[in-house]
């Protein structure tokens, strides 16, 4: 049956490189229907909103998503995609293609997965002042036995951990590990906090963890707080297998970890509930770059790869990874961010040429 694909390619570079993945896909003579609303900013210009009826009645349609990026006046989208359709669980895979420039010395072999918890925690930010705290708190006092009047004016931001959200990622991770671990890695997942300062939130996290993992007695499980695991994400990439973390540590290690593959331009991502699943390069609008024709679309092609696999296209996703290996094997044809002079344009032509 064919499947129906929306395609949201928003703002900045969000277009250009998700029309490339377009290009690719739609050259694979997939059984995929690839549907192209206005959304983001030219969709501001011609409706006056970011994300017009039109546009959000076929995602809530759709088998799948493929979005590009936004910039601040069309951030409901990703607003909508994330939260309103409760795409919990952000994989974000670190993987190194050969030929690839990366700042490691020996990258070869880098394979690993973070599972980020994409739906509370710090984002979306729920912040105010200070004041609200100490007016409507008033008898609460912190580990220093100050109350939120002591600290004077200021603002606040507040960190969500509920039981539901720690426990559907936290299997979910587990999941991820049982897969990989049936294709040959090692079975392992490291769970990371920060509970022995946010002895509560990450402490909920981290616990829940430990409990669900016990149904996963094929499964390693290991533990290290977000500083010491930056660390040893640069230090020891091959010792990793599927790292589980909170929305911000997830945000932020992923963005660290894409590095190891070579940069933002190469490192994809998906967004998966229960109902709906949004694929997504990693990296932002990069408003430095767009409209010049030379973004890498790699990230958004990769992002299509894990969008074929979620959609049980298996073989076909396999079939484009590997053409994304070989550009990078040969080396000829790389965009400026991979040390080339090519476009967008004819690094997708590359893709497809190979993909005949
Ligand atoms: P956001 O905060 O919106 O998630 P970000 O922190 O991921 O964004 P970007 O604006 O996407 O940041 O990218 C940071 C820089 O990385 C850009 O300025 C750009 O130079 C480079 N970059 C990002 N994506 C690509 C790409 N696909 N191709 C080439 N360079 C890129």
């Amino acid at each position: 049956m064919t499947k129906k694909i929306v395609a949201l390619g928003g703002d900045g570079i969000g277009p250009e490189v998700v029309n490339a993945a377009i290009q690719v896909l739609e050259a694979m003579g997939l059984y995929i229907e690839i549907l192209k609303p206005l959304c983001g900013e030219a969709a501001i210009k011609k409706f006056g909103t970011p994300f017009p009826k039109e546009a959000m009645d076929l995602t809530n349609e759709s088998d799948a998503i493929l979005f590009g990026a936004t910039e601040q006046a069309s951030v409901f989208i990703l607003a909508y995609l994330r939260w309103f359709l409760d795409t919990y669980a952000n994989l974000r895979p670190i993987k190194y293609y050969e030929g690839v420039p990366t700042p490691i010395k020996e990258p070869e072999g880098i394979n690993f997965l973070i599972v980020r918890e994409n739906s509370e925690g710090m984002y979306p930010g729920r912040e105010g002042d200070l004041s609200l705290l100490a007016e409507n708190l008033p008898d609460y006092k912190d580990r220093l036995g100050k109350s939120f009047a002591d600290y004077g004016t200021g603002k606040f931001a507040i960190r969500i951990f509920t039981n539901k959200g720690c426990e559907r990622i936290t299997k979910f991770a587990c999941e991820k590990a049982r897969e990989r671990k049936a294709k040959g890695f090692p079975g392992k997942v490291a769970c990371v906090t920060k509970s022995n300062v946010l002895k509560e939130s990450c402490g909920l996290f981290q616990k829940t963890c430990e409990e669900v993992i016990k149904n996963y007695p094929e499964l390693k499980y290991e533990h290290f707080y977000v500083d010491d695991m930056a660390r040893r994400i640069v230090r020891f990439p091959k010792d990793m297998d599927v790292i589980v973390t909170s929305n911000m540590f997830g945000d932020i290690l992923s963005d660290l970890a894409a590095e190891l593959m070579g940069g933002l331009g190469m490192a994809p991502s998906a967004c998966i509930g229960d109902k709906y699943a949004y694929f997504e390069p990693v990296h932002g609008s990069a408003p430095d770059i767009a409209g010049r024709g030379i973004a890498n679309p790699t990230a958004s092609i990769l992002s299509s790869v894990m969008m074929l696999d979620y959609l049980g296209m298996k073989d076909r996703a396999e079939e484009l990874e590997n053409a994304v290996k070989e550009i990078y094997k040969e080396g000829k044809v790389l965009t400026p961010d991979m040390g080339g002079n090519s476009k967008t344009s004819e690094f997708t032509q590359a893709i497809i040429k190979k993909l005949k």
